[in-house]
């Protein structure tokens, strides 16, 4: 097992470092099925940290990156990953893997092995996800074939090691995801034993929001030689954006748009729509109007995607009309401001989208038009950021009386807290976390559809964030066993 220490730092000024900006997927050096299933996913550029962790990675080093959800980490370490295991395919035999990666809940391994899925179709390598909660007999069969990609709880995989379905002497790339919330769940006893049941000339990734001591650690005994790469999520201060809102009826949206776009102040604007089809449409409505626009989405190929970022970028054009999901990724500075034509089904959107504009520093304009079916999706942006926005013309007459008290937090913290925290799984209009506030509002407007009781809820959660269970026999009989669906003893998370 290595234990060196020795952590290396991007220089501030290689391009790989300048946060993606201009950098390619293809320049990062990527192969062509994997640029082919980029571009049917819509990713238009790589993230900070993609930029920095794929040519790194590509090399065959150690890596220590310190990311949380929402960066662009699962592509950041499954892309190289895929690459690698396409360029020396072997065949490992039965119940054998070439690589692990580690995953602290059910929800996060699903994740992953969705992602494998979307970057490697074109590559024929075979995964599996193990998780605890279900049956094992699919694991174990899957498995029994040998595969190149494993991605396992903890929990199950030590009972899978234990009754022998899966050996890890073929292991030659780990990959151990939120090692911070491995170490808060009491796993981190489990994954040193796995990871000391690998072989030791291995390339290994861990990835960890946070760096207390016993995950700075677990990283110099694991790691060899690591990169270590460092992004901070985007910190959105929404405090330092002008919001306004229009209560205007759908079919005026349009014009308000187009007359908005009178004033020369607006001079670099992306609008947000929640669908590619309204994308194009407004695009076109606006050059029609003889606003110089264009429409970035996911029916567009990946050029024409370029072309319209680099126009708008270069100043060529002065309204990207964006999806959501198009918009990710995409760093441009000097937005003057941010419309959303439609404003998003989740409040996290919203702050996600103004904080294009009021980057690096500027203060920014993000302007939203709304009318009468987006209300609730108001109050919800208005809860979560703990701001009013500026109502610019007339109230709606028949509003809420909800919207003239104060605005309340709902107990989910502020919104700067919220962007940098990993997102919860939250159905779409469900109750579920917020405060007593928003649920009574729900429960009153019928908003909610009979919340589970509060027993029955825990449970759910906790089945949902255990790894599944453990045994306590065979090889690893040592550790600490966890029945099913109880909480590990928790550890004090060190600061
Ligand atoms: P992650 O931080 O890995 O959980 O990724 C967060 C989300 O960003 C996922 O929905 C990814 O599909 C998406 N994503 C990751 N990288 C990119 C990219 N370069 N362009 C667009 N979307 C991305």
């Amino acid at each position: 097992m290595n234990t060196s220490t020795q952590t290396n730092d991007i220089p501030e000024n290689t391009p790989a470092a300048s946060e993606g900006k201009g950098v390619t997927f293809t320049a990062l050096g990527l192969a062509e099925p994997l640029l082919r299933a980029l571009d049917a996913a819509q990713y238009v550029t790589p993230t900070p940290i993609q930029a920095q962790a794929i040519p790194v990675l590509l090399k065959g080093r150690d890596m220590l990156g310190i990311a949380q959800t929402g960066t662009g980490k699962t592509a950041a370490f499954s892309l190289p990953l895929l690459q690698r295991l396409a360029e020396n395919r072997e065949h490992v035999g039965p119940k054998a893997t070439r690589a692990l990666i580690l995953a602290p809940t059910r929800e996060l391994a699903v994740q992953i092995g969705d992602a494998l899925k979307v970057y490697g179709r074109q590559l024929k390598l075979r995964h599996t996800v193990i998780l605890g909660g279900v049956s094992q007999h699919g694991q174990v069969r899957a498995l029994s074939r040998g595969l190149d990609i494993v991605v396992a709880t903890p929990g199950r995989l030590m009972d899978l090691l234990e009754q022998r379905h899966l050996r890890l002497d073929k292991v030659s790339h780990l990959v151990l995801d939120e090692a911070d919330r491995m170490l808060d769940m009491g796993f981190i006893r489990d994954v040193r034993k796995i990871v000391a049941a690998l072989p030791a000339r291995r390339q290994s990734l861990l990835f960890s929001a946070t760096m207390p001591p016993e995950v700075a650690k677990l990283a110099a005994d694991m790691l060899h030689n690591p990169q270590r790469i460092e992004v901070t999520p985007q910190k959105v201060t929404v405090e330092r954006i002008a919001q306004s809102v229009h209560h205007v009826a759908t079919a005026q949206k349009r014009a308000l748009l187009v007359s908005l776009m009178q004033d020369p102040a607006l001079k670099r604007v992306i609008v947000f729509t929640r669908t590619k089809h309204r994308a194009n449409r407004v695009a076109e409505q606006l050059q029609k109007a003889g606003v110089t626009a264009d429409a970035i989405h996911g029916n567009k190929s990946q050029n024409a995607r370029q072309r319209a970022l680099d126009a708008f970028r270069k100043g060529r054009v002065r309204v990207l009309v964006a999806t959501d999901i198009a918009a990710r990724g995409i760093d441009v500075s000097d937005v003057t401001h941010v419309i959303n034509y439609e404003l998003p089904n989740e409040p996290e959107s919203y702050v996600h989208r103004i904080g294009r504009t009021a980057r690096a520093g500027a203060d920014g304009t993000a302007i939203s038009l709304c009318d009468g079916s987006e209300r609730a999706l108001l109050r919800d942006i208005e809860r979560l950021t703990r701001q009013r926005l500026t109502v610019i013309g007339d109230e709606p007459a028949n509003d809420n009386p909800e919207r003239s008290r104060p605005v309340r937090g709902r107990g989910r913290g502020n919104a700067e807290a919220k962007t940098q925290r990993p997102p919860r799984k939250r159905s779409r209009r469900s109750t579920q976390g917020r405060g007593k506030a928003a649920k009574t509002e729900a429960a009153k407007s019928g908003e909610s559809k009979s919340p589970a009781p509060k027993a029955k809820r825990l449970k759910k959660k906790r089945a949902k964030t255990q790894g599944g269970d453990t045994s306590g026999h065979g090889p690893f009989k040592g550790r600490r066993s966890a029945p099913k669906n109880t909480n590990r003893p928790r550890r004090p998370r060190a600061a």
